[in-house]
């Protein structure tokens, strides 16, 4: 137990939860850091102190997969709403993505206008993905050196018009990517297979979800999926997946691990948490890419997540206005959600039901999205000198899902009306509370975030 003198923040009576365990402690931040985690009796001087009593106190929080749109598309997010909604949701820090954004994160030029973009409005700690297409292999190695935290392959036409690469090409970029030894990250799904039976669905009459569903099939997902991997062994890629769907493809993530490749991934709130039932009721607001399946999907992918087959939640956040989301036909209506501020508490509710531990939770959430992008252990962790990041969370306190009271500038979510309990309800990024009781204070002080290793 160290116990330095006088310190900025003292975060005092809460039980520190971390993968390994739980602790009554107090922790001391000072310039930004973790300084000292000690016993409630034995705390320093402090210019502030947080009494955490009846709270758990989680290391900060952080979010893998968000389009805040900034640039160029702002109308339905910027990078203030974006950061602001996730200070709100418990979130410390997130990455977001080079796609969903007019230009596309693809040039040295395009990092250095986001970061400037970003500073002085986020108020949470942001990293880069850029994406990786035909034209921009040149500018990989000053991407990497510019701190981009990995590089994002795009296996299917999604939104952004991001150009699809062939096979030959595709794998010429997993070897350009593998030399950086930066994380490539996959969207997978197969375009050929995902543009034909569209094409095909489009031709009908059929505008509802289940033309959605039917256009991306499970196989498109899988087949994605299996040729990443091998195109990552062949290579040498540190293979990550986003947005996982189909418990089918989870099994991949787990058997590549158990061949000892480098490969994570990640499955988001709506693939595990919406039911049939729910795509049912709820309709065309749930189309994402790839598609919610419902079915035994949820399941799979839960126990996937419990059992570390799976590395990461991330949300995805893809925030779009009402009217985009609230279409008659579902080929009209915008893929994706807001999910960034209401992620941890959906999945808070569910540690509430016994359904997964929180020190799984907090790995999930925290320590793996740290480990995946290198940005451990100044994040993902709570440990002497690491970021001074926390997020603090009510296990009884209740709530509602609210579009409407979104901090987004998005405000539709499949999730309208659900029940919560579990809640974040103190946000400290580096030692600045950002959020407290659900209200985002201060001003922006989210800083650029590079690789650690
Ligand atoms: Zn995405």
């Amino acid at each position: 137990m160290s116990k330095p003198d006088a310190v900025d923040l003292i975060v005092r009576n809460g039980t520190v939860v971390t993968p390994e365990g739980r602790q009554e402690a107090a922790i001391c931040i000072r310039k930004g850091r973790v300084s000292g985690i000690c016993a409630n009796s034995e705390t320093p001087p402090a210019r502030k102190v947080i009494n955490a009593r009846n709270l758990h106190v989680l290391p900060g929080l952080i979010d893998d997969h968000v389009h805040f749109r900034d640039p160029g598309m702002t109308y339905k997010e910027d990078f203030e709403t974006g950061s602001r909604s996730a200070a709100a949701g418990g979130v410390t820090s997130i990455i977001d993505m080079p796609n969903g954004t007019d230009p596309p994160l693809l040039t040295p030029k395009h990092l250095r206008q986001k970061i400037a973009n970003a500073r002085g409005r986020s108020y949470v700690d942001f990293g880069f993905l850029a994406a990786v297409v035909p034209g921009n292999f040149d500018d990989i190695e000053t991407l990497v050196a510019g701190g981009v935290l990995g590089l994002k392959v795009f296996m299917a036409e999604t939104v952004g018009a991001i150009e699809v690469m062939d096979d030959g090409v595709m794998l010429e970029a997993f070897k350009h990517v593998a030399q950086t030894g930066r994380r490539l990250v996959v969207h997978a799904e197969n375009d050929e297979i995902v543009q034909h039976l569209r094409k095909k669905l489009q031709s009908t009459r059929r505008q509802g979800i289940g033309a959605h569903l039917e256009s991306r099939p499970v196989v498109s997902e899988v087949e994605a999926i299996y040729r990443a991997i091998l195109y990552a062994e062949t290579t040498g890629a540190r293979l990550h997946v986003f947005h996982i769907s189909s418990q089918e493809g989870a099994m991949l993530i787990g058997q590549g691990k158990a061949r000892g490749l480098d490969v994570t991934g990640e499955t988001c709130p709506h693939y595990v948490l919406l039911t049939s039932a729910h795509l049912r009721r709820m309709g065309n607001v749930t189309r994402m890419n790839p598609p919610v399946r419902g079915g035994d999907h949820p399941q799979g992918l839960w126990a996937a997540l419990v059992e570390d087959t799976l590395d990461v939640i991330g949300t995805d956040h893809s925030p779009h206005v009402r009217q985009e989301k609230l279409q008659k036909s579902i080929w009209e209506t915008m893929p994706g959600w807001t999910g960034v501020e209401t992620t941890n508490a959906l999945f808070l509710t569910e540690v509430n039901k016994g359904r997964m531990s929180l020190e799984q939770f907090v790995k999930l959430r925290s320590r793996n999205p740290a480990r995946v992008f290198d940005l451990y252990p100044r994040k993902g962790c709570i440990q002497i000198g690491s970021d001074g990041d926390l997020t603090l969370v009510d296990m009884k306190k209740r709530g509602t899902v609210r579009g409407r009271k979104l901090h987004s500038r998005s405000t539709v979510t499949p999730f309208e009306g659900w029940k919560l309990q579990g809640i974040p309800v103190a946000t400290i990024v580096r030692g600045n509370v950002v959020m407290r009781d659900g209200e985002v204070l201060g001003t922006p002080v989210g800083q650029f975030l590079k690789p650690v290793l």
